[in-house]
C-alpha cells in the first residue's frame, strides 16, 4: 500500500497576497497587487502577462533581492528574506556569465563560491550538467566564443548544478531566434523529463507559456494582479486543436475586459 508522504501536499513555495512596490522620495511604483499562487514540487509553474505586469519583479523577490511591502512569500514553509542558493535565476541577457571563466569554470564557480561542493566534487557535478545541456565540446571554452543559446545552457547548466528548490526563469528565450528558441523550450522538457526539477518560468508570450508549463498564472497590466490559474495541456497535445483553443481562451482573458 502506498503511504502518503508526509508533507507531500504542502506547497514548495507560497506567494500570499505579495504586493510589490518600487519607493524613492519621489514617487511609488506598485509593479505587483496582492498576489497569490502556490508552487509544488516538480511543477513547472509559468508567469505570464503583458510586458511592465510585475512579472520580472516577482521573480526578483522570490529570489529574495526584494521585500514584498504586504504579504510573505515562503519556501518549504520559511519567510524568504534575502537571496539563496536554493533559488537560482536564469535571466534573459546573454552577459550573466563571468566572460573571464571557461564554461566548467562558470558552472563549478556557482557550486564553491557557495560552498555547495568543492574540488574534485565541483567539477564533476559541472562536467554532468554541462553535458546534459549538450555543451561538453564546449567546456573548455570561455562565453565570447558561444552563440547566445549556448550561453543560456551554461546558465541553465549552472542552475541545475546547484539543484536549488527552484529555478527561477526570467524569459531567458526572448532574445533568441524562433528555431533555436524552440529547440531550446523543448530541450527544456527533456531535461525536465530527466530530473524533474521545480521551475518557475515568466514569459509574455501566450505560445511559450503552453509549451513550457504545466499550470500557468495569468496577470493583468500594471500593476499586476492574478486574473486566472489555468491548467496547461501535456506536451503531447501541442500543435494540436487543445493548443489553439487554450491559446483563445488565454488571449480572450488577457485581453479582453
Ligand atoms: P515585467 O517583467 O512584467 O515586464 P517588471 O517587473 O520589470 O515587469 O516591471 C513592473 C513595473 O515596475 C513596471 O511598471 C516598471 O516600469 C516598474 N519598475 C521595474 N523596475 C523598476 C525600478 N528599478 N524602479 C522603478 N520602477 C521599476
Ligand atoms: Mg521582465
Amino acid at each position: 500500500m502506498a503511504l502518503a508522504t508526509p508533507g507531500a501536499d504542502v506547497p514548495l513555495l507560497q506567494v500570499q497576497g505579495v504586493t510589490l512596490q518600487y519607493k524613492t522620495s519621489e514617487y511609488v511604483v506598485t509593479a505587483t497587487h496582492r498576489v497569490d499562487f502556490d508552487v509544488y514540487s516538480s511543477e513547472r509553474y509559468v508567469l505570464l502577462g503583458p510586458s511592465g505586469c510585475g512579472k520580472s519583479t516577482l521573480l526578483k523577490a522570490i529570489g529574495g533581492y526584494l521585500s514584498p511591502s504586504e504579504g510573505t512569500i515562503r519556501l518549504k514553509g520559511r519567510e524568504v528574506r534575502e537571496p539563496g542558493p536554493d533559488r537560482m535565476m536564469v535571466f534573459q541577457e546573454f552577459d550573466q556569465l563571468l566572460p573571464w571563466k571557461t564554461v566548467q569554470e562558470n558552472v563549478a564557480f556557482a557550486l564553491t563560491a557557495s560552498g555547495k561542493a568543492s574540488g574534485a566534487e565541483a567539477r564533476d557535478r559541472a562536467a554532468h550538467y554541462i553535458e546534459k545541456v549538450g555543451l561538453a565540446k564546449f567546456a573548455d571554452s570561455h562565453p565570447h566564443m558561444l552563440s547566445g543559446g549556448m550561453k543560456q545552457r551554461v546558465a541553465i547548466a549552472r542552475g541545475m548544478a546547484m539543484e536549488p528548490d527552484v529555478l527561477l526563469m526570467d524569459e531567458p528565450y526572448a532574445a533568441l531566434d524562433a528555431l533555436t528558441r524552440r529547440r531550446m523550450q523543448e530541450e527544456l522538457l527533456q531535461l525536465w523529463d530527466d530530473t524533474r526539477f521545480t521551475v518557475l518560468f515568466v514569459t509574455h508570450s501566450i505560445e511559450e507559456a503552453i509549451r513550457i508549463g504545466t499550470r500557468i498564472l495569468l496577470l493583468s497590466p500594471h500593476p499586476g494582479q492574478v486574473k486566472a490559474e489555468l491548467n496547461s495541456i501535456p506536451p503531447a497535445e501541442l500543435g494540436t486543436a487543445a493548443q489553439a483553443e487554450l491559446e483563445t481562451r488565454i488571449n480572450d482573458m488577457l485581453f479582453v475586459h
